[in-house]
């Protein structure tokens, strides 16, 4: 592998605009230092409108300077892990960071302890308006938030929770052994989480049977302390939730998102009233794959298609632009300019951080990190990348440094439009019947996996949940059996299912992380609505798309979507996915 001097400058990515060296990021920290002290003389202070304007405005002053050296000191930690000097400079930018955060602490808790009519007033005065955000919450929360004492007990109790996630990483991640797999030859491979994702999808089918069996054997020998330490992670949801005064944890999740119920309740009806679509698309793949019966393990295959076009990152970015025209003019353009001015670190070299992630800092261009391959799933990536940095670019650009961060529920929204406009793009643009096919399937299998499946989970740690709820029992028999019983649901009656289909539900880290995979489908659905809309070059849909970009935070979640023509409190726009996912089902011949 190169080392990165010997790669050329134009596939680096340019992060002069973050910071121009090690030194100057020295300089400036120190600067940040003196500077943040001037914080405690608000301490004890914060009841007049002035005084607390004033340390607001110092507070954004400084985490903008430091989010900004931080992200320069990783991106020199992800250009090579192994230089100790950068790392160090990364773990300074990072305690100066926590040393503010703690010196700082003081002025939520004084603020959110006054009175909820001053707030409102602070909240709707024009000289707060870049921070109008920050009081909706405190506000919001009030309902919430416990006494000093209780709240200082409560994040000790937090801190223990933790350890159920930990315990579970430890075991999965470290304890865990597999079995080698053998394919229909004989040959042996070894199994990781890493190459899981390749054997699954093989054309060889003993590969993929072996590889599903020997992935979940280990998930069945620990199958009761796997249930215990999930027992122990829902309780500790289901009683915070309940010290915190919400009626369920769900409703707990939800309320910090900001997502009303029924965009939960809409999403898992829909999938359970189109369950069929998919139980269509297994079919339509079944004879494909010429199966007799189809299994759970078939479904990842990729269809017998050959496809190993080289595609160079030069040439990937003239396809990219090609493939968001629909979006217009200018989006295309700042493709160009990423590609002009090196948004992106293209190729891998030594010592590199592995995958792809887009990140940057407010009033500054963003940045992408690639490990590009000169192949198709490269290409994939980088439009996926290019998608959330779009978004941060119109983001940045349009609101204020408080309001330019998406909330998590919006997150992978551009990245799967353009993933999904690329799709219908290679649909549209196919060479030959067996190509086009092969892009139906990559479409399906990306609704399959982010709808049917995420609304799956979701369904389970509802249902876990709510058991737990009303009952305060969990057992092993019904976690396991209520998986099965959903599998079967959600498979339908003509893929078979494995004997240990019913320990998977251990092998998703997610569930750690309480109704969090809801958003992959909602995302998912959102993001298909608005591609759609942009390809069949709907009226306006353009200036839609771009308004929703554009809005960062300034809105919550669900007002943003509705100004990209997504409404998902009514249940009519997942019906129109699901049409939609019907027509294209229709063509697979
Ligand atoms: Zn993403």
């Amino acid at each position: 592998m190169k080392k990165r001097e010997e790669l050329a400058e134009k596939y680096k990515w340019d992060i002069s605009a973050y910071c121009k060296s090690n030194n100057e990021c020295l300089l400036e920290l120190s600067s940040i230092q003196k500077q943040m002290q001037k914080i405690k003389e608000y301490e004890g202070n914060l009841t007049q409108e002035n005084a607390i304007f004033e340390s607001l405005v110092l507070c954004s002053d400084i985490n903008r300077k430091l989010d900004r050296l931080i992200q320069f000191s990783y991106f020199k930690v992800s250009e090579d892990g192994n230089n100790s000097e950068q790392k160090e400079l990364q773990e300074k930018a990072m305690s100066i960071a926590y040393e503010f955060a703690s010196l700082s602490s003081f002025q939520a808790v004084e603020i959110s302890a006054l009175s909820t009519e001053f707030l409102t007033n602070l909240m709707k005065n024009t000289k707060f308006t870049q921070f109008s955000n920050y009081f909706r919450e405190i506000i919001r929360n009030k309902a919430h938030i416990l006494s000093k004492k209780e709240e200082e007990l409560l994040i000790q109790m937090e801190q223990i929770a933790e350890n159920f996630a930990l315990t579970y990483k430890m075991m999965t991640d470290i304890d865990f052994v597999f079995e080698p797999v053998t394919d229909s030859t004989g040959k042996k491979y070894e199994l990781t989480y890493g190459n899981y994702g390749i054997y699954i999808k093989s054309l060889d089918r003993t590969l993929r049977k072996n590889t599903a069996i020997n992935m979940k054997k280990p998930f069945e020998k620990y199958n009761n302390t796997l249930v215990s330490n999930y027992i122990g992670a829902v309780k500790s949801d289901c009683i915070v939730s309940k010290i915190r005064k919400f009626t369920s944890s769900l409703d707990c999740v939800l309320f910090n998102e900001e997502i009303s119920r029924n965009v939960f309740d809409n999403l898992i009806i829909a999938v359970n009233n189109n369950l069929g679509i998919f139980h269509r698309y297994f079919e339509a793949k079944r004879l494909k794959l010429k199966l007799r019966k189809m299994a759970t393990y078939d479904i990842n295959a990729l269809i017998n298609y050959k496809f190993d076009a080289k595609v160079s990152y030069d040439n990937a970015i003239q396809l990219i632009k090609k493939v968001v025209e629909p979006i217009g003019e200018e989006y295309v353009s700042l493709i160009q300019k990423a590609y002009d001015e090196r948004w992106v670190d293209v190729y891998e070299n030594k010592g590199k951080e592995r995958g792809g992630y887009e990140t940057g800092a407010y009033g500054i261009h963003p940045v992408v990190l690639m490990n590009y391959k000169d192949n198709f799933d490269s290409v994939f990536t980088l439009i996926h990348e290019l998608g959330h940095a779009m978004h941060s670019y119109y983001s940045n650009k349009n609101q204020c440094y408080e309001k330019a961060d998406y909330s998590i529920f919006l997150a992978e929204i551009a990245s799967t439009v353009n993933e999904i406009l690329m799709i219908l793009y290679f649909i549209d643009n196919s060479n030959s019947c067996e190509e086009k096919l092969f892009y139906y399937d990559q479409f399906f299998h990306n609704f399959y996996a982010s709808v049917n499946r995420q609304t799956m989970f979701v369904e389970f740690e509802n249902k876990m949940h709510r058991i737990y709820e009303k009952t305060q029992v969990l057992s092993k028999d019904i976690i396991n059996e209520e998986y099965l019983e959903l599998n079967k649901k959600y498979f339908g009656k003509d893929v078979e299912l494995l004997p240990l289909s019913k320990f998977e539900w251990s092998a998703i880290p997610h569930f750690y992380r309480a109704f969090y995979v809801y958003k992959y489908a909602t995302g998912f659905i959102s993001a298909l609505l608005i591609a759609k809309k942009l390809y069949n070059k709907e009226e306006s849909a353009k200036e839609k798309y771009l308004k929703f970009l554009s809005a960062g935070s300034s809105l919550p979640p669900l007002e943003i979507l509705k100004l990209a023509g997504v409404n998902l409190e009514d249940p009519r726009t997942f019906q129109e996915v699901f049409d939609f996912a019907d027509t294209i089902l229709n063509n697979w011949k």
